[in-house]
């Protein structure tokens, strides 16, 4: 294996994280020492904590960090809450920026196993731009999260967007990577999907989930609702088709009891007292015509927000 000294940034979104902040910072900083120490990666090294607007004290504990560490601690502040994704958007450009070799992100709770770290650098240094930590299990999730995430998955591998099960954002990309992230101005980008689909060669390391040491999970069922479908409209256009595809099933369906309707009129004479058909009909293809108008309106709001061409996110603060 090489030894190849290779500038690591360490990427946190943080959200009203106050209470574990510190101990994350510190235990990262350990980390980055280790690794230093063993000559994996150089002595510039450093910490880019993005917090995503939060309202507690996590900013004046960042500034904090940055005074106690200096340059090994440097971070961005929205103005307000954009949610997980544009924070770790803004993370990447960001370190791309500041300059590095290659980026991990990690959650503030440190829930992905910290100690994956070094094997994530060794897998760059043999060659891999994008690192992906897979997840064990999901032993501390509730059971809620797990069938949602489950079923999440398996649809957009469906949907042909091949992402592995378990996937998560603890992930190391590449100089490369970034470069290529730069390119993309779409707004609502998913990053799991993205950094599958572009084709850097890729490597996977397994990591067990611990539970999180203190604060609360930030994500609710609608905030986590949102980044799956965000996740499955931007990258697949499969919906659309099977619209298409349920159209003229439906189609078929109707001109078939359509004909046997006109059958009984006109051959058999008896006219069915058809109450409960009509009712049944007019509700399936009020449901169905409703359906598909919601995935439709899913697209079109893709390319509502894509075509105002919006900044992804306004900076508060900044700290170097
Ligand atoms: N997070 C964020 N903005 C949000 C929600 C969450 O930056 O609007 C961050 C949060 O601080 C944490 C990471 O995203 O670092 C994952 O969030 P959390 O641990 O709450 O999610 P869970 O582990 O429950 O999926
Ligand atoms: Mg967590």
């Amino acid at each position: 294996m090489s030894e190849k000294k290779s500038e690591l940034a360490i990427i946190i979104p943080c959200y009203n994280e106050e209470a574990v902040i510190r101990y994350t910072v510190e235990v990262l900083i350990n980390i980055l020492n280790g690794l230093c120490e063993k000559g994996k990666i150089s002595e510039t090294s450093y910490l880019y904590l993005v917090d995503d607007g939060s309202k507690d004290g996590t900013w004046d504990a960042i500034t904090e960090l940055h005074e106690k560490y200096g340059s090994k601690v440097k971070g961005t502040k929205f103005i307000r809450n954009y949610g997980n994704q544009k924070a770790l958007i803004a993370g990447l450009l960001d370190v791309r920026k500041i300059g590095c070799d290659c980026v991990i992100s990690i959650d503030a709770d440190l829930q992905q196993d910290e100690n994956s770290i070094e094997t994530f650098i060794d897998e760059f240094h043999n060659g891999s731009d994008i690192v992906s930590g897979i997840r064990n299990n999901r032993k501390t999730d509730t059971l809620f999260k797990k069938i949602t995430a489950i079923s999440f998955y398996k649809l957009m591998n469906i949907l042909g967007v091949k992402i592995p099960l378990n996937h998560s954002d603890f992930r190391l990309v590449s100089r490369r990577g970034l470069d290529i992230l730069s390119e993309y101005p779409e707004e609502g980008l998913f990053l799991r999907g993205f950094f599958h689909e572009i084709g850097l060669k890729t490597s996977y390391v397994r990591f067990d989930v611990k539970p999180r040491k203190l604060g609360k999970s930030k994500f609710n069922f609608f905030s986590l609702t949102s980044l799956a479908l965000n996740g499955l409209t931007a990258f697949s256009i499969v919906p659309l088709r099977v619209i298409a595809v349920l159209g003229v099933l439906t189609m078929m369906g109707s001109l078939c009891l359509g004909i046997e309707v006109l059958y009984e009129k006109y051959c058999l004479n008896n006219i069915p007292n058809g109450y409960a058909t009509i009712v049944i009909l007019l509700a399936f293809f009020g449901g169905l015509q409703i359906f598909c108008l919601g995935i439709i309106g899913e697209y079109l709001g893709q390319i509502f927000n894509e075509v105002k061409n919006r900044p992804r996110y306004i900076k508060d603060k900044e700290i170097f």
